[in-house]
């Protein structure tokens, strides 16, 4: 028997069918894949016709059933034994543990010692009920999620400029038409193949333009005449924008009646950018200035094209985690977006401006109420009126409810610290691998009083528990998804778990029980998400009107805001913006001084991302032997001028380190970095990982860490001819 569902990774969540394996009629070009299922019968996946993905999966979707039947697949509670063992318990003595450390931490230390550390991989049930568990079973307001690594500095810059932030505020289909296209920060080609079809109405313009300080495999898209590749120096990405915008306004290219209509601040922001002339913009990134105002002039050409209906879509503008993930990455997104509305790309039927969520439930994880300042339904957690809402449908007084807690890096700082977290929960996060400077986060968990760690394998982070609750995988219970694009899916049960794993739901309810909390925590999917659109009911991300009935099939799109009542909003924006008066808020901002000094003699700028082959932190494909076998180790990028008077030959081990940490990684020459940079994919543990080297301190406004730029140092280890 096939099931429709969704690929388990990443944002743009693929349709797929599962079905035993040689069941699936796989039309000649579509990928599929095998692997045994969890009850033993080997499951295939094949790709499904699905807006985002069209009937594609990338390497990683089709080998994802490998995973449900891992042998490292864990089936038992573990818990630390005096001896630092971890050894099989049941689930009645795991469950009493996990509530004994609970209360041993609230009697030793206050509620707020206990912290939870949540996951952009959850699906929004699991988002909903792990921030009701914090608040009220575990009292604390000490919750985060590994989306303020991701996500937090494109939604603070949307939530500032438009009142409401959502990753596309349009169908991804609607990019198929467009003449123009500016990706800044985004290797697409890589992390989400599928979604490269989307793009390909503007490479046959020759629009499409990418900015990366790589020439990854999406900044070779543009060549042919498909495009341009803008290669700053890393870190430079808001000094490239500015320089933009302050060709579009000293050549005319603004929509003046946009700007005039539909935001304020425009005055302001034009002074603002008279200091970013390109020559200056050149000297900062490294861009030449003609191509500075080339990509303006093409950016203008491609909404002109639009109106005069010699196109059918216009211009775009879409960020990733290259832009955001900076210690400014609130501002560098503020950048972009003050360019989209220069132009008067928002709230167009043929243009607009987007940020390209990373993780599976990226979106939807941050709408529910797992981060530390944020209720559900995208409320603020210091509003009285929607704590009042909450505290409704859950059935307690407003006080009951903790105010603002930590944001993640602060809470991963504050471990095992005095006033600081001394008992952990973490849900669906690798937290050891994916932080930023993640020997002190190593540190930090090995510190703790009681570590908890929900996971379907021994992920390195688990692998630090003194218990871990091995959960169901995606395929073994229902759940919804909110996709890149705003719209909520389905993910369906296809197989039997195994014997012994249970749903965090079902976790979160037992320990509520034994904590005694306030409410009700059902284990039921259905019956959380019901709860869940009461919550949600009236806040920005409202659900209220979406139901699992009508999400069983995929010809009645669910996207949010859905109000009940209402049919759901596919485009945002194109009235008003959702500001109280409606108006869309022009910001100035400018470069910041670095979190760290770069360009000093003897180091290189290391920047990270991410591999075809892999997803996050490694912990689930590199249990999948087909990709881990294609990419069994990281490598180091480094220009072939950079390498030689440092002696490093391709295929030489280097080591990579700095005040934080040393990398060994063997050497990869190649012209697709620039020569003052270095680049290292993050998917990796130990001496392999990334994070040793980057850098926690964050952005004022979202608390998001600088992943994009350190300081190295290279030298050469072991030459590849004597390893
Ligand atoms: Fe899965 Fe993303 Fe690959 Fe699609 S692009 S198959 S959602 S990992």
């Amino acid at each position: 028997m096939a099931t429709n569902t969704h690929c388990p990774y990443c944002a743009l969540q693929c349709a797929m069918r599962l079905a035993p394996a040689g069941r699936i009629a796989v039309p000649a070009g579509a990928a599929s894949g095998a692997g045994d299922s969890s009850a033993g019968t080997a499951l295939e996946a094949s790709g499904r016709d699905f807006p985002t993905n069209r009937g594609g999966l990338c390497r990683k979707g089709w080998t994802s059933p490998a995973l449900l039947n891992s042998p490292e697949r864990l089936t038992a509670p573990l818990l630390r034994g005096p001896d630092g063992v971890l050894r099989p318990i049941g689930w009645d003595e795991a469950l009493d543990r996990a509530a004994d450390a609970v209360r041993a931490a609230w009697e030793r230390h206050g509620t707020d010692a206990v912290g939870v550390f949540g996951s952009g991989g959850l699906t929004n049930e699991k988002a909903y009920q792990l921030g009701k568990f914090a608040r009220l079973a575990l009292r604390t307001p000490r919750i985060d999620y590994n989306g303020r690594f991701c996500m937090s500095s494109a939604a603070a810059a949307g939530n500032r400029a438009f009142g409401l932030d959502r990753g596309l505020p349009f169908p991804l289909a609607d990019l198929d038409h467009a003449h123009t296209v500016l990706l800044l920060g985004s290797n697409v080609a890589d992390t989400m193949p599928p979604f490269v079809a989307h793009l390909q109405g503007a490479r046959d313009a020759g629009g499409l333009i990418v900015v990366d300080p790589r020439r990854s495999a999406t900044a070779a898209l543009t060549g042919g005449g498909a495009g341009l590749h803008l290669q700053p120096t890393p870190g430079t990405d808001m000094a490239l924008l500015l320089g933009i915008a302050h060709v579009v306004v000293h050549e005319g290219l603004a929509d003046q009646d946009f700007v005039q209509r539909r935001t304020d601040g425009y005055r302001p922001l034009v002074r603002s950018l008279n200091a970013w002339w390109p020559e200056r913009v050149q000297s900062v990134t490294g861009v030449p200035a003609e191509l500075v105002r080339e990509t303006a002039r093409r950016l203008a050409e491609g909404v002109r094209s639009a109106r005069a209906g010699l196109s059918a879509g216009g211009t775009y503008i879409l960020t990733g985690r290259g832009v955001e993930q900076h210690v400014d990455g609130t501002d560098t997104a503020t950048a972009a977006i003050n360019l989209s509305l220069l132009l008067g790309l928002p709230g167009s039927s043929h243009s607009g401006y987007g940020t390209l969520t990373g993780q599976g439930n990226g979106q939807g994880g941050r709408e529910h109420g797992q981060k530390s300042d944020q209720l559900p339904g995208y409320r603020k957690i210091t509003d009285p009126a929607a704590r009042e809402h909450v505290a409704a449908v859950w059935g307690v007084a407003p006080e009951q409810l903790p105010g603002p807690g930590l944001p993640a890096v602060e809470l991963l700082k504050s471990l095992g610290r005095p006033g600081g977290v001394r008992c952990l929960f973490v849900h669906g996060s690798n937290i050891a691998v994916s932080s930023p400077d993640a020997g002190a986060v190593l540190a930090g968990l090995r510190s703790l009083d009681f570590l908890v760690v929900a996971d379907f394998v021994l992920s390195e982070t688990a692998a630090e528990a003194d218990l871990v609750l091995p959960v169901l995988q995606w395929a073994e219970e229902e759940g919804t998804m909110t996709n890149l694009e705003g719209r909520v899916i389905r993910r369906r049960r296809a197989v039997d778990p195994p014997e012994g794993a249970r749903s965090e739901l079902w976790i979160m309810r037992e320990l509520a029980a034994r904590l005694q909390a306030p409410s009700t925590f059902s284990d039921d999917p259905e019956t959380v998400f019901e709860e869940l659109r009461l919550a949600s009911a009236g806040g920005l991300a409202d659900y209220s009107g979406i139901g699992y009935a009508q999400l069983e099939h995929d010809d009645a799109p669910a996207y949010w805001p859905f109000p009940a009542g209402s049919a759901g909003t596919p485009r945002l924006f194109l009235k008003a913006f959702a500001h109280p008066d409606g108006r869309a808020k022009l910001t100035p901002v400018s470069p910041g001084v670095p979190a760290e000094q770069l360009h000093r003699a003897g180091e290189l700028i290391l920047t990270t991302g991410r591999l075809l082959e892999h997803y996050q932190s490694g912990a689930q494909t590199r249990r999948v032997a087909e990709l881990s076998s294609a990419q069994p180790e990281p490598r180091l990028q480094l220009h072939p001028a950079t390498a030689l008077p440092l002696g490093i030959g391709d295929g030489d081990m280097a080591e990579i380190s700095n005040g934080r940490g040393t990398v060994r990684a063997r050497a990869e020459l190649t012209t697709a970095v620039r020569p003052d940079t270095v680049f290292l994919p993050f998917h990796f543990p130990g001496e392999q990982s990334a994070n040793l080297l980057t850098q926690a301190a964050t952005d004022p406004v979202s608390g998001m860490p600088e992943f994009k730029t350190s300081a190295v140092r290279v030298r050469v280890l072991e030459k590849a001819g004597i390893l």
